[in-house]
């Protein structure tokens, strides 16, 4: 069972599956995830090297999805995390969700530059990171989260609902296209 977990950047992916971590295998996310390890596929990126080039007007690192994906072949009970996780297979898709203007806000807190936040926020307004969910791996294995108001724990307890199978499926009730009127 493979488990993962996307969304824009800042939405809060990284906090929420480490505070997930903490809760494997116990009462708050039900004994049936005890097997369950957190992956965070940008952090497996930059050790491993797994670009093909650094984009340096974007300073970013361009990933080898190919790479990635032979990398987590035959890993079992994990939990994926990245922006990127999405494009891989798996069993259950969740996408964190943040409105766009406190998303922005996140991000510049986080250092990153005015363009990339704004960049960011533009793109969960328009909901790409769940339509590409969508089209890959179908309305049945969406799982959308919305992290607006929730604390880092709150969503950690979502995310072991979707993992446990207490969760079902749900995509298109978080709707932020309001943002860009
Ligand atoms: P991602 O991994 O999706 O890029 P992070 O986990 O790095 O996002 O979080 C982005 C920023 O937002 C961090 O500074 C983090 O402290 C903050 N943050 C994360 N989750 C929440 C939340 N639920 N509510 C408010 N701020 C959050």
């Amino acid at each position: 069972m493979r488990i993962a977990v996307t969304g824009t950047p800042g939405t809060g992916k990284t906090t929420a599956t480490e505070h997930l971590a903490s809760k494997l295998g116990t009462d708050d996310a039900a004994s049936s995830t005890a097997d369950f390890d957190v992956i965070h596929l940008n952090t497996v990126l930059e050790e491993e090297g797994l670009y093909t080039e650094v984009d340096a007007d974007r300073q970013s690192k361009v990933a080898d999805l190919d790479a990635l994906a032979e990398w987590l072949e035959g890993r079992e009970d994990t939990i994926v995390e990245s922006h990127l996780a999405h494009h891989f297979d798996a069993d259950r898709v969740a996408v964190l969700r943040c409105a766009p203007e406190p998303l922005e806000k996140r991000l510049l807190e986080r250092g990153e530059t005015e363009a990339k936040a704004a960049e960011n926020a533009e793109s969960e307004a328009l909901d790409v990171i769940l339509a590409e969910a969508v089209e890959k791996h179908g309305l049945e294995s969406v799982y959308e989260i919305d992290t607006t108001d929730r604390t880092p724990d709150a969503v950690a307890v979502e995310l072991a609902a979707v993992v446990s199978g207490d969760r079902e499926p749900s995509a298109g009730d978080v709707d932020f296209v309001g943002y860009l009127t």
